[in-house]
């Protein structure tokens, strides 16, 4: 035997019983952002890294460190490490916000960062996430946050806490960045050597340093709260007052920063205790980001969106898979119900059941038996008796009951069986 070669570290396979966990999962979140309005989107996964400086900005750790960027015939590329910036790309691209004033987009798939994986932070993991082009807010800010917590419920997550902040508009954001620039500058020194590179290039980043050395300087940074305007404060305000009537409980947090450039107002993080989560605890993250649109070619446009990580979802919940081992299992044994078995499996798959031939022969007891590890509940036999009388042996793998079915009865007996749970 050669050499096997392994997965890329940080790509992880999907095995079958791996993906039937998966599709429960998102089969929950298309149901609920259905709910709400979203149409879902589908976008490319390489675009130009352009897009993505622009957008997610020069001095976050995504640009800086973790795209996988390539060049293809002379033009830079990347393998998208995050779904909004290609959703705003299609949204101008399209004209979508001549066509209707206001739109509610679904996204699912790969996103790519070349971070040192743990549990929970991988190079390819998946999200799903929702985007709102045209409606200021702050009611659709706390719709959303609601149905990212009623979502999380549905799949038994119930021990979360949401964090909210405001980084308001571009006034406050400014205004902001000084004062914090002020406040750093003497502690200069105690700063991560990223972080020091960081006071002048993007200080607002050096909030969402895991750096001890950091950490320490920022517990007692100032707060966005202190210089925030007028409208970004009604803003705000109005956020939390639909959220505290909805009963959706939030902690204020005013050093939240996250990791992209493009926000601006509304900000928040939803943070899952316990369970097998471990450290990377932020199941979803999303914001507000009026400018963006606009920065990328388009018309000015209020939007709002959020990310959440699937894989860390699903370390969270125990949603249980739907079955999708086949129900059927057809036996056959000779050479002539092997043609009987084919033709009878075709007719069951038309009728919507689930079937296997077992194709390889061998003895009865031994069908059987993978018959039952497959988890099927009925097996069929067809031997050369059941075929010269012109029947089915049809078991009833639970019930341990068996019984002869002419050969024209047996797909309505299956569907009824499965339907009903019993071969009766
Ligand atoms: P972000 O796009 O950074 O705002 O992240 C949104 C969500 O995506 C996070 O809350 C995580 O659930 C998930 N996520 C981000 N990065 C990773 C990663 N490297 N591996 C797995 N999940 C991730």
């Amino acid at each position: 035997m050669s050499r096997a070669i392994s997965a890329v570290k940080g790509m992880n396979d999907l095995l079958p019983t791996d993906v039937a966990r998966w599709r429960a999962l998102e089969s929950t979140i298309r149901e609920v952002v259905r709910l709400h309005g979203y149409r879902e989107i589908r976008v490319p996964v390489i675009e130009h890294t352009q897009l993505y400086v622009r957008s997610v900005g020069e001095g976050t750790d995504i640009v800086d460190k973790e795209m996988y960027s390539f060049v293809f015939h002379d033009e830079p590329m990347t393998v998208r490490p995050e779904g909004t910036a290609g959703v705003v790309r299609a949204y101008v691209e399209h004209g979508l916000h001549a066509k209707e004033p206001v739109s509610r987009l679904y996204y699912e798939g790969p996103m790519f960062r070349g971070e040192r994986p743990a549990r929970g932070r991988y190079g390819q993991f998946y999200q799903a996430g929702c985007e709102v082009f045209g409606d200021p807010g702050p009611l659709v800010d706390a719709e959303m946050i609601d149905m990212i917590v009623g979502l999380l419920r549905r799949l038994g997550i119930t021990d979360v806490e949401v964090l909210l902040n405001s980084l308001g508009g571009k006034g406050t954001k400014a205004r902001y960045r000084e004062r914090l620039v002020e406040y750093l500058e003497p502690h200069k020194d105690a700063l991560s050597e990223d972080s020091k590179r960081r006071l002048t290039t993007n200080p607002l980043r050096i909030l969402d340093s895991k750096d001890p050395r950091d950490q320490k300087v920022i517990a007692s940074a100032p707060s966005v709260l202190d210089v925030i305007g007028d409208d970004d404060r009604a803003h705000f305000d109005g956020l939390r007052r639909h959220l505290d009537k909805l009963g959706t409980p939030y902690t204020v947090e005013p050093r939240l920063v996250r990791g992209l450039d493009y926000y601006s107002r509304t900000l928040f993080e939803v943070r899952g205790r316990g369970g097998e989560l471990g450290a990377q605890n932020t199941l979803v993250g999303g914001g507000r980001y009026d400018g963006l649109v606009e920065e990328l070619g388009g018309p000015p446009t209020p939007a709002i969106g959020f990310a959440a990580g699937l894989e860390r979802l699903l370390l969270a919940t125990s949603v249980a898979p739907a079955k999708d081992q086949p129900e059927v299992f057809v036996a056959p044994l000779g050479e002539r119900a092997m043609g009987e078995a084919l033709a009878l499996a075709r007719e069951l798959r038309e009728a919507g059941v689930p079937t296997l031939v077992e194709g390889r022969g061998g003895s009865l007891k031994s069908m059987l038996r993978r018959a039952n590890a497959l988890g099927s509940t009925i097996a069929m036999v067809i031997g050369d008796g059941e075929v010269d009388r012109g029947v089915v042996q049809l078991k009833d793998l639970a019930a341990h009951a068996q019984r002869d079915v002419p050969r024209a009865e047996v797909v309505s007996a299956v569907t009824e069986a499965v339907r009903g749970g019993s071969t009766g």
